[in-house]
């Protein structure tokens, strides 16, 4: 084994690892910690023991996709996941893949595609590393009919901090493979995971846009077609208040079969796939300086006004859109970020059940209008239960939310947020740690339970008994118990 400074392995003391500047997707926490990149499951362990015996503890990092602290351990170790990315068994007979936690989501697509398959689960991004959409037990716009990552993952390898190499499924170790998946790697690494992928016979989708003038219009509408649908996400206009208050546009997307798509067919080859230089017209490097200009309240209303009208008076048949455009269609932007520049952005996405989440969606657009702190963008989802410890997924429904954070709201802005986690833990809702940038502990405990955590920490004493795995988010939201609680 050995370490260089721009590819750390694992030079031992740990002390003397390089030093890089970690931050959220958001860009609002930062900070600084040593890092190592490891190759294998063996290399892993090393570090691993490596820190604790030093004293550091250590977060485990894929692509660093999580909006907040979740993947960031500031004066320790960050393990660098991306180094081991082998896709090490594919069978396209079957779509079982066996892949290293860090092979992304644009690996599998790019190479199961043209056999006919796509990863049963995306979220809107495609450079999340499998180990951490498992870690996270990531959504995306087809829970309500698919479930999460977890759903679709046949077995795992899994190294705890105390040494132990399990092997987690169903049936073996289920225990962890409940708690791991959704453990927000508190419990140990993925250092291989066997993923089921689905068949799909197209390389489009066929996608229906439909307008909707208020929430109860978009909720009776997922109600509706929840069961006759592959995918459905809704854009919500959160400026828009009285009558209008939620309104907006549903994107419903079906699979295609190969006869009723037959061009559709030659997009299963991965380059066909990306997308154009420009974005209506916009060549995409500029897009993200163009929504810059519209960054502030009065644009962003104009921005949300136009695209709710342009829907209402042009609504469009099912037209059909390549997987990739329909799915990632913001990576394609990539300087969609900077629009939030310099004090960056924080995303607030609450679960919320399906019986109170119109009322509660209501009263947080109205305290955020009332506040004057308002998200320029809304995402709507629908989710069903699913059997992970500590899962943010429940029968019910998601609102995204983007606050950008300047130094002079900062302040304010968190201070609205503890107001919404109390609508939201009022309503029976959970957190999403992949986005969280303001959970307390108080939150983390009534939204999972006594019961819940208190089997999650009974994993950890075995996991980790020495602590060794720690993030910034884990230590803010309290995971493990302060004295006496
Ligand atoms: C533009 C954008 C859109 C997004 N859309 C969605 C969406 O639609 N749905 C959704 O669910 N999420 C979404 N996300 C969030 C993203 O999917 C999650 O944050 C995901 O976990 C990121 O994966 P990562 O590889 O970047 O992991 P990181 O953010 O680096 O880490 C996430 C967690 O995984 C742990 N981890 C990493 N590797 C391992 C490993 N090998 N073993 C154990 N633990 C590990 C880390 O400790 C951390 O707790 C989006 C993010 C962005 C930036």
């Amino acid at each position: 084994m050995s370490g260089t400074l721009a590819d750390p392995i694992a030079p031992t003391p740990i002390v003397q690892l390089p030093r890089r500047v970690f931050d959220g997707f958001g860009f609002s926490s930062r900070s600084v910690s040593m890092f190592a990149c490891p190759r294998s499951a063996d290399e892993v362990e090393h570090v691993m023991k490596q820190a604790a015996a030093e004293g550091f503890t250590v977060a485990l990092r894929g692509s660093g996709r999580s909006y907040g602290d979740a993947a960031m351990n500031g004066g320790n170790l960050v393990i660098d996941m991306t180094g081991m990315r082998r896709v090490l068994a594919w069978d396209p007979a079957t779509g079982l893949i066996d892949v290293e936690p860090g092979v992304t989501i644009e690996d599998l697509w790019r190479l199961c595609l043209r056999d006919g398959w796509w990863p049963a689960v995306v979220p809107g991004t495609m450079f999340p590393t499998i180990g951490g959409c498992a870690a996270m037990n990531i959504h995306g716009k087809n829970h309500f009919a698919l479930g999460g990552t977890g759903d679709h993952i046949v077995e795992c390898d899994f190294l705890t901090p105390a040494g132990e190499h399990l092997l987690l499924s169903r049936t073996e170790n289920s225990d962890f493979f409940h708690a791991a998946i959704s453990g927000f790697g508190m419990l140990g690494t993925f250092t291989r995971i066997r993923l089921q992928l689905k068949r799909i016979e197209s390389g489009r989708l066929s996608v229906e846009q439909i307008p909707v003038r208020n929430f109860d219009e978009q909720f009776a509408y997922f109600e509706e077609h929840r069961t006759d649908s592959d995918y459905l996400v809704s854009w919500v206009d959160c400026i828009a208040s009285g009558s209008g208050l939620g309104r907006g546009q549903i994107h419903r997307g079906k699979y295609l079969h190969a006869s009723d798509d037959p061009e559709g067919v030659a997009l299963l080859e991965p380059s066909k796939q990306d997308l154009p230089g420009t974005i209506l017209g916009v060549p995409r490097g500029l897009v993200g300086s163009l929504l810059g200009l519209f960054n502030f309240n009065l644009g962003m209303k104009l921005v949300n006004f136009g695209k709710y009208y342009a829907g209402v008076l042009s609504p469009r048949a099912p037209y059909k859109q390549a997987h990739v455009a329909f799915h990632f269609l913001l990576d394609y932007v990539p300087t969609w970020r900077s629009a939030y520049q310099p004090g960056g952005f924080i995303q607030y996405q609450p679960f919320i059940p399906k019986e109170t989440a119109k009322q509660a969606f209501t009263d947080i657009f109205r305290l955020n209008q009332a506040r004057g702190i308002v998200s320029y963008l809304g995402v709507i989802k629908r989710y069903r239960p699913d059997n992970f410890l500590l899962s943010h997924a429940l029968d019910g429904y998601s609102i995204a939310m983007d606050f950008p954070v300047t130094a002079s709201n900062r302040a304010e802005l968190w201070k609205m947020c503890h107001e919404m986690n109390e609508i939201v833990l009022a309503a029976g809702g959970r957190f999403y740690p992949a986005k969280d940038s303001v959970l307390r502990p108080q939150d983390f405990q009534r939204a999972w339970g006594q019961q819940r955590i208190s089997a999650f920490r009974a994993l950890r004493n075995r996991a980790d008994p020495n602590r060794v795995l720690r993030t910034e988010w884990a230590t803010r939201v309290g995971v493990d118990p302060t004295e006496g609680s």
